[in-house]
């Protein structure tokens, strides 16, 4: 498979609870370096921006409040297959139906507070690379 990048966030429920090591290890030991990677706040705009795919979804308006609760780390994810690996790693969106040993059976709070995003395609991930990060801030 080729080698790929793909966008991570390790999400508010996440940061709060100083989880980022400890999925960050996950990550790692699934083969995927780390390559780019922020602390930030997302302010409204940009959650907003970030998730205008689920805009007329019912769960759009407490998704952004969510994801602007607490600060996130964004990162830059690169390996082989890398966009399914992460997937993989990250398990189901409900943590309920994740498998065992992925990181939101093991560590999220419920189907929105699921302490990990990764993108879902090549394309999205592209995408939402280059939202949050300049091509200088990627070191691989
Ligand atoms: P992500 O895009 O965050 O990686 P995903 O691709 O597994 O997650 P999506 O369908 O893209 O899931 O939903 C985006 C996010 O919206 C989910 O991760 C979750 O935080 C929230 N979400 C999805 N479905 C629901 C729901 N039914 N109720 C509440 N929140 C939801
Ligand atoms: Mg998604």
């Amino acid at each position: 498979m080729a080698i790929e990048r793909t966008l991570s966030i390790i999400k508010p429920d996440a940061t709060r609870r100083n989880l980022t090591g400890k999925i960050n290890a996950r990550l790692e030991e699934a083969g995927l370096r780390i390559v780019g990677q922020r602390r930030i706040r997302l302010t409204r705009e940009m959650a907003e921006k970030f998730y205008a795919v689920h805009a007329e979804r019912s769960f759009f308006n407490d998704l952004c409040a969510f994801m602007t609760s607490g600060p996130v780390v964004v990162q830059v994810l690169e390996g082989d297959g890398a966009v399914a690996r992460n997937r993989e790693v990250m398990g189901a969106t409900n943590p309920q139906n994740a498998a065992p040993g992925t990181i939101r059976r093991d560590f999220a709070e419920s189907i929105e507070a699921n302490s990990v995003h990764g993108s879902d395609s090549l394309d999205n991930a592209a995408r939402e690379v280059a939202f949050f990060f300049a091509e200088t801030d990627i070191v691989g």
